[in-house]
């Protein structure tokens, strides 16, 4: 059932606590933690503890959830210190999505390019 935990779901799985996570921030509804695999000197992950296959399918189920993640993304930008940075949301395979859970990729702390690659 949408929104419900799944058995495969690498992310269903840190949200409940069952795998280890470098935890920043967490909300009733959302949790940030380090990528395992940085790809710049801040690279935090925001994550809905409900399941959801990416943004906009959150966004569309649970819009207060969707916004609380958001909120969040700025409040991990805040402690960091940083002041730009990118807010990605990779969505599909073809766009760099591995994990099918929605999540926020916060990232600063080094010169970024336009457009991404
Ligand atoms: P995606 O490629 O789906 O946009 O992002 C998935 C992210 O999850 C990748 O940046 C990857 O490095 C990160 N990741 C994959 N497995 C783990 C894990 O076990 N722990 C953490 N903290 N991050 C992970
Ligand atoms: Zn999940």
């Amino acid at each position: 059932m949408v929104g419900e935990p799944q058995d495969d779901c690498l992310f269903c799985k840190i949200a409940a606590g069952q795998i280890p996570a470098d935890v920043v921030r967490e909300t009733e509804t959302t949790l940030a933690f380090r990528d395992i695999s940085p790809q710049a000197p801040t690279h935090v992950l925001v994550i809905p503890k409900v399941h959801h296959r990416d943004a906009a399918s959150l966004a569309a189920a649970e819009p207060a959830i969707a916004a609380e993640l958001l909120r969040e993304a700025g409040q991990v930008a805040g402690e960091e210190k940083l002041e730009s940075y990118r807010i990605v949301f990779n969505t599909g395979s073809g766009a760099g999505q591995t994990v099918f859970h929605a999540h926020a990729h916060v990232m600063g702390g080094r010169g970024m390019q336009w457009p991404p690659g």
